[in-house]
């Protein structure tokens, strides 16, 4: 008996993050929990706001005959009027229900919107550094991962992407704020990406659908905004979830919102529609797009994670890391002096867990995922600037 060879090679391949993680079961039993830093996931320790717990109670008590019934496979149409509002405010643009799909989290928005756009062989351009589930992702629909490095400080380079363009692609998938630099791309460049990307839809004759990943869409710094891909492009499809903004990210709640003048547009809708039900989510779990249909534009208090990012980039830059300063979500990744496996192990030594830059597409580096409390960080730096003397001393 054996699984698929295809996954059985996946799980080998894929298999950093998990590795850190048994890493940390080990060491918190070796050491204590106090003893480990583990920058490893991405998941959010910040606890969820307080209007969420209101609400999810309200909602538990009123206990409405039906609640717990299917629904259509789109979510509820209140839910789904109330994400369609909020985007048309966020975005300019007038947008109805019927371009939104609750979905389970950004991670079922995006392989609802690859099932529906690729057939067999069809080309998918990621920017690497990349979230690593894309590439299986993007296997799951059969297509085919195609990774374009970014420029310098992990901007966009849209000559490398026009480059990597052929009569294969289908979409290319955004993220911004980037897992793992923390990059929001400037308007310069979303503008930049729409004109390109409008322009090789005409020479090739079919749409390139620009697929922008928006799970820390508001976990940003500074008070910057990242600007929006429907302003840039109408060949669009936003996934995005309540998983980083909330902190919720096991309630699994998320949707994709279609450009309402993407072409075909009642194709796409009715695709994305169909395979959400025919993926098996069938759709978005129903006590969720209750309570998030009340909390558009509610988020967890950013301000935590930015005093974080400055607390870690301030130690870090101190001991000698060469890194691009994070703009949003909670990831820093810096350069590594020496191959990055061989650097990570350093780090494991001091009982600090993070991952190789390999593990994203982008060896030379390594991330640390900050979402953790400020005295973990604090008494990490230790473990850090020991590290970085043993590696960079002459720095
Ligand atoms: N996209 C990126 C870039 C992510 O980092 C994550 C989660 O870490 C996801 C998508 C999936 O998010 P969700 O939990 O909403 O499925």
């Amino acid at each position: 008996m054996a699984i698929s060879r295809q996954i059985k090679e996946s799980i080998e391949s894929s298999s950093w993050i998990r590795k850190m993680f048994e890493e940390g079961v080990r060491l918190r039993k070796q050491h204590g929990a106090k003893n480990v830093f583990d920058f490893s996931l991405g998941n959010p320790d910040l606890e969820p706001p307080a209007d969420f717990t209101r609400l999810l109670r309200k909602l538990v008590d009123e206990n409405a005959a039906g609640g717990h019934g299917y629904m259509p496979n789109a979510g509820y149409p209140e839910t789904r009027e109330a994400v369609a509002r909020y985007l048309s405010g966020e975005h300019q643009v007038a947008m109805s229900m019927n371009e939104v799909v609750m979905t389970c989290g950004a991670g079922g928005a995006l392989n609802v919107v690859l099932k529906t756009l690729l057939d067999p062989g069809d080309e998918v351009i990621i920017i690497v550094p990349y979230f690593v589930e894309y590439l299986f992702y993007v296997g799951n629909h059969g297509g085919r991962s195609v990774p374009v490095r970014s420029g310098k400080d992990f901007s966009l380079d849209l000559a490398a992407i026009e480059a990597a363009i052929s009569s294969r692609t289908k979409c290319l998938i955004l993220n911004s704020p980037h897992n793992p630099t923390g990059r929001v791309y400037d308007q310069e460049s979303v503008g930049g990406l729409g004109e390109l990307l409008a322009r090789k839809s005409e020479e090739m004759g079919s749409a390139i659908y620009l697929v922008s990943d928006e799970p820390y869409g508001k976990i940003v710094y500074d008070g910057k905004k990242v600007p929006g891909v429907f302003k840039a492009y109408r060949q669009s499809i936003i996934c995005s979830s309540y998983s980083k903004e909330l902190s919720i990210p096991g309630e699994r709640i998320g949707f994709a919102a279609v450009h309402p003048q993407a072409d075909p547009l009642k194709d796409l809708t009715e695709g994305l529609v169909f395979c959400n039900r025919t993926l098996g989510f069938v759709n978005a779990p129903a006590l969720m797009q209750r309570v998030i249909r009340h909390l558009q534009g509610v988020s967890v208090d950013v301000e935590a994670y930015r005093r974080r990012r400055d607390l870690l980039c301030d130690g870090l830059a101190s001991f000698g890391y060469r890194f691009v300063k994070p703009e949003g979500a909670f990831y820093l990744f810096p350069e590594t002096p020496v191959d990055d496996v061989e650097f990570v192990r350093a780090l494991q030594g001091k009982n600090i867990l993070t991952v190789p830059g390999r593990g994203f597409g982008a060896p030379g580096f390594f991330r640390i995922a900050y979402c953790v409390g400020e005295d973990v960080i604090e008494r990490s730096l230790e473990g850090f600037r020991k590290v970085a003397e043993q590696y960079m001393g002459g720095r």
